[in-house]
């Protein structure tokens, strides 16, 4: 059996199944796997997707065989995600792709929130749970789409999530606002990201034993199937002999709330030969100034840019790293509440060398982000979204400024379709119309297929209108608890 314990107290101490149905831990702290058991690696290359998936996941959730888990792959994936690769690797110039879209929502939250169910389903059966689960998720503009579509029509299941009203892309916004299903619940709330994510923290925290768990990073079950596709990549370089097994490989990962990097982390101690993990931020680069000197400090303006998903400044799962890094729950739990009360907090300097040992951060702003896209677009035709350019932004800062870098992947994480005004003004196209219309001079411009689920959004019809301030985030809920809307 798995264990798990919150990252502020080692004591408070659950299973897989317990820690996927809770989300959070009742201290507020997040549930870290008491041990990683190292992964033969030679072993992992002659398995496919689907079987490096179950291989890992078994590492990391304990109580299922890997035949029970490839089977939940499958039904996850098979038929849903473009193709079996799920996650395929491409290669444009010197930088390998590696694309986490090609899922039902076209963003990268896709890959996670497809089995996100399926563990939750099990878990309550295993702990004899009857009530109805209840899921509330704060998005940036992705994870909502990715949860509704994942976790809609879900026998004993019910969904809401909350999106920041004016901090969503239209496109985002359309997906959400159009789903169907009879379990499913939006709301839009007139805040920023991090406004929703703390509404939400508070509700778990006031709320609790009502059946409550999270779709959002802060979820174990979450987090662990982002950590297979830094092994898929490896393998899959390994197979088509641009890499030797047992070199080390870098990522760049374009990073909000720091749950995609922390997977990175993850892998490394189920013994990837990681090089280093390039953390990539927008203007709101408070990731950035954390890594390089050790102080995060969230008291900052907050801009809105044109890669939205990563406009936080709360960045959950750095708890995570500090926990596991540091092995001192108490530590955490005191860095954390500074931050609550002062609005920051400096880790010890021993910390951020080990930290500092492991990754490296940069940043890039909207119009370096505009330019990126041309570039890529022009040199590689290549056709990539505002998170994804951030990221090959930093990682050319990487490697103008590293010694001798290691192989670079690069983590694609939108499809170019869910932004296309800001990817069409970038490549030069014109076009005057809605973001429907933008969409389609997209595919005019350049040749790159719209995926499907994107195609048919125009059609769709509005279901959900709703809007609470955030302090209102928590009746809305006990409403929905009490069965009143
Ligand atoms: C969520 C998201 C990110 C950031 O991922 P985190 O795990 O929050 O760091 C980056 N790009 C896109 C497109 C996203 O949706």
């Amino acid at each position: 059996m798995k264990y798990y314990h919150s990252t502020r107290n080692s004591s408070i101490s659950v299973n897989g199944a317990q820690a996927v149905l809770q989300g959070i831990a009742p201290d507020g702290g997040l549930f870290v796997p008491e041990n990683f058991e190292k992964l033969d690696l030679e072993g992992l290359f002659s398995l496919d997707a689907y079987g490096l998936f179950a291989r890992v996941l078994c590492a990391l959730l304990g109580g299922w065989t890997e035949r029970e888990m490839r089977e939940t792959v499958v039904t996850g994936y098979r038929g849903r995600f473009e193709t079996e690769e799920v996650t395929p690797l491409v290669t444009a110039g010197e930088t390998h792709i590696l694309e986490l879209f090609r899922g039902p929502t076209s963003a990268f939250k896709d890959v996670a929130l497809s089995l996100l169910p399926h563990f939750i389903t099990r878990a309550a059966r295993e702990e004899r749970v009857t009530d109805e689960i209840r899921i509330l998720t704060a998005t940036s503009g992705d994870t909502g789409k990715a949860a509704l579509e994942g976790f809609r029509d879900v026998p004993g299941i019910d969904i809401a999530v909350f999106y920041p009203r004016d901090g969503v892309s239209p496109v985002q916004k359309a997906q959400m606002v159009t789903q169907e299903g009879r379990n499913v619940h939006v709301c839009a709330v007139d805040g920023n990201f991090d406004d929703a994510q703390s509404g939400v923290k508070q509700i778990f925290e006031s709320v609790r034993d009502r059946g409550l768990s999270s779709a959002n990073s802060i979820n174990i079950g979450r987090l662990v199937p982002q950590v297979v596709y830094y092994f898929s990549a490896y393998a899959d370089l390994v197979k088509q002999g641009r890499l030797t097994p047992g070199a080390k490989l870098s990522f760049t990962v374009p990073t909000g709330n720091f749950g995609d990097i922390l997977a990175g982390f993850i892998a490394g101690e189920l013994g990837l030969p990681i090089g280093r993990l390039v953390c990539a931020s927008n203007e709101n680069n408070v990731l950035t100034d954390f890594l390089r000197t050790g102080t995060y400090d969230r008291r900052r303006s907050f801009y809105r840019t044109l890669s939205p998903s990563m406009d936080i400044l709360i960045s959950s799962n750095l708890e995570r790293l500090l926990y596991l890094v540091s092995g001192d729950c108490e530590l955490v739990a005191s860095l954390m509440q500074q931050l609550k009360t002062d609005g920051f907090y400096t880790v010890p300097a021993e910390l951020l060398e080990k930290i500092q040992s492991r990754f490296w951060a940069g940043c890039c702003g909207d119009e370096a982000t505009e330019e990126t896209i041309r570039e890529v677009w022009e040199r590689h035709s290549y056709l990539c979204d505002t998170h994804t350019a951030v990221a090959w932004n930093v990682a050319q800062q990487y490697e103008k400024a590293a010694e001798s870098p290691d192989p670079m992947v690069v983590f694609s994480t939108a499809s170019p379709y869910k932004f296309p005004a800001a990817v069409l003004s970038a490549i030069g196209a014109k076009c005057d119309g809605d973001e429907f219309d933008m969409m389609s001079a997209l595919e005019k411009a350049t040749g790159v297929a719209m995926p499907a689920n994107l195609r048919s959004l125009r059609e769709r019809s509005v279901l959900h209108t709703g809007c609470v301030k955030p302090g209102k985030m928590r009746g809305y809920v006990l409403d929905l608890l009490e069965g009143k809307t």
